[in-house]
């Protein structure tokens, strides 16, 4: 049953494709949740990214920061901070400071075929569960500072961090995951060379495997792990991994899904969800209406359903369906952007899939 909440979102635009990918979002989760019976959502823009950096000084302003702890949840475009002016592009980058300051440990990270779509593997229907807090994203793992230095300009160091404790956390929400799933768990690691970091790793996530004894688990390194994907993504389940290599395998699970940019992703907390795109702001076609709007619809789908969990809200968790069986009805019926063969603009896409919540 329906609790009848009235739910208070923030967008964050970012840069690139994310001013118009992220207003088809909104625009089809409007749709959707009065096709659901959802009271409308009441929406918040606040500034992020290039924009921020002339009007506010910082790419992430403390006061989006201080707003975001506010409302039920959020959608962050993506934000180009390589093109940034110093010294905001040294600086730890505005998803990287959001994550951090919320505490958002686990980013999951789909990677699903659609009929129709343009996958390389059909069948594709794998989660990536990355963590977020540390691994070897330098970034994350420091109090103060980037975690990266250079004693001569010819000499750069970074360090990784591995964790019993956010390994478990994250293992949890693996294993959780797979027990809704296939019941499958690959753990993806490097313990041939990272030993001790990586091998800390894995371990860990053998051990929460035992609190789990109906999930099968296997593991690869993650070079060998890259290799099964390409041609065997089908077999997957749940992966579960460390911070740098998980970014890195989502984008791939994404293309061999049919594009990076149907891949969609939510991080989270116990308390808090953002719902972002797996890829950047794609700068090369930003500004052309071409950019596929699926991966940061779906990533807003996946917060809608992160709240009907939350808030034991089935009315919402309608609506989070309704937006991904109007994605699948309108790419089934040829409805496509460019990189998936296509040759739908973004806005059309989204008029498209915004009318078709009313025939689910
Ligand atoms: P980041 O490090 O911020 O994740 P990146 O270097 O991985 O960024 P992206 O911005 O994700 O790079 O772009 C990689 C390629 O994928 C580019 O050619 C871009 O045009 C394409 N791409 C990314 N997102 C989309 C999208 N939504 N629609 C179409 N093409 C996309």
């Amino acid at each position: 049953m329906s609790n009848a909440k009235q739910y208070q979102l923030a967008v964050l635009m970012g840069d690139g494709i994310g001013p118009e990918i992220v207003p088809a979002s909104v625009k089809i989760i409007d749709a959707a949740v009065k096709a659901a019976g959802v009271a409308p959502i009441q929406w918040t823009e606040l500034p992020l990214g290039r924009e921020a950096i002339d009007t506010h000084g910082k790419a992430t302003p403390d006061e989006t920061l201080a707003a975001l702890d506010t409302v039920d949840g959020w959608l962050l475009g993506p934000h180009d901070s390589a093109a940034y002016p110093e010294p905001h592009r040294s600086m730890l980058n505005p998803s990287g400071t959001i994550r951090k300051h919320f505490g958002l440990f686990a980013n999951i990270r789909p990677a699903k075929a659609f009929h129709g779509g343009n996958a390389i593997v059909e069948g594709t229907d794998l989660v990536i569960v990355r963590e977020n807090t540390e691994g070897f994203y330098a970034d994350r793992n420091t109090f103060a500072g980037t975690g990266e230095m250079m004693p001569t300009p010819d000499v750069a160091i970074m360090h990784g961090i591995i964790t019993r404790a956010a390994t478990t956390r994250i293992a949890h929400e693996a294993f959780k995951l797979a027990m809704k799933r296939d019941k499958r768990v690959t753990i993806v690691h490097k313990a041939n060379v990272l030993k001790m970091t990586t091998g800390l790793f894995r371990d860990v996530c053998r051990d929460v495997a035992k609190e789990y004894p109906e999930v099968s688990v296997n593991d690869f390194h993650i070079d060998a792990a890259t290799v099964h994907l390409v041609r065997r993504a089908d077999k997957f389940d749940v992966i579960v991994t460390e911070n740098m290599f998980g970014d890195i395998l989502s984008d791939l699970a994404g293309e061999v899904a049919g594009s990076l940019g149907i891949a969609p992703s939510i991080n989270s907390s116990d308390k808090q969800a953002m719902a972002q795109a797996s890829h950047g702001s794609a700068p090369d076609i930003a500004g052309r209406d071409i950019a596929n709007p699926i991966a940061m619809i779906l990533s807003s789908a996946m917060l809608l359903r992160w709240l009907g969990a939350k808030f034991d809200d089935d009315a919402v968790l309608k609506a989070a369906d309704i937006v991904e069986k109007a994605t699948e009805l309108v790419v089934s019926e040829g409805t496509m952007t460019p990189d998936m063969g296509g040759t739908a603009s973004t806005s059309g896409f989204a008029d498209a899939v915004a009318t078709a919540t009313t025939r689910i």
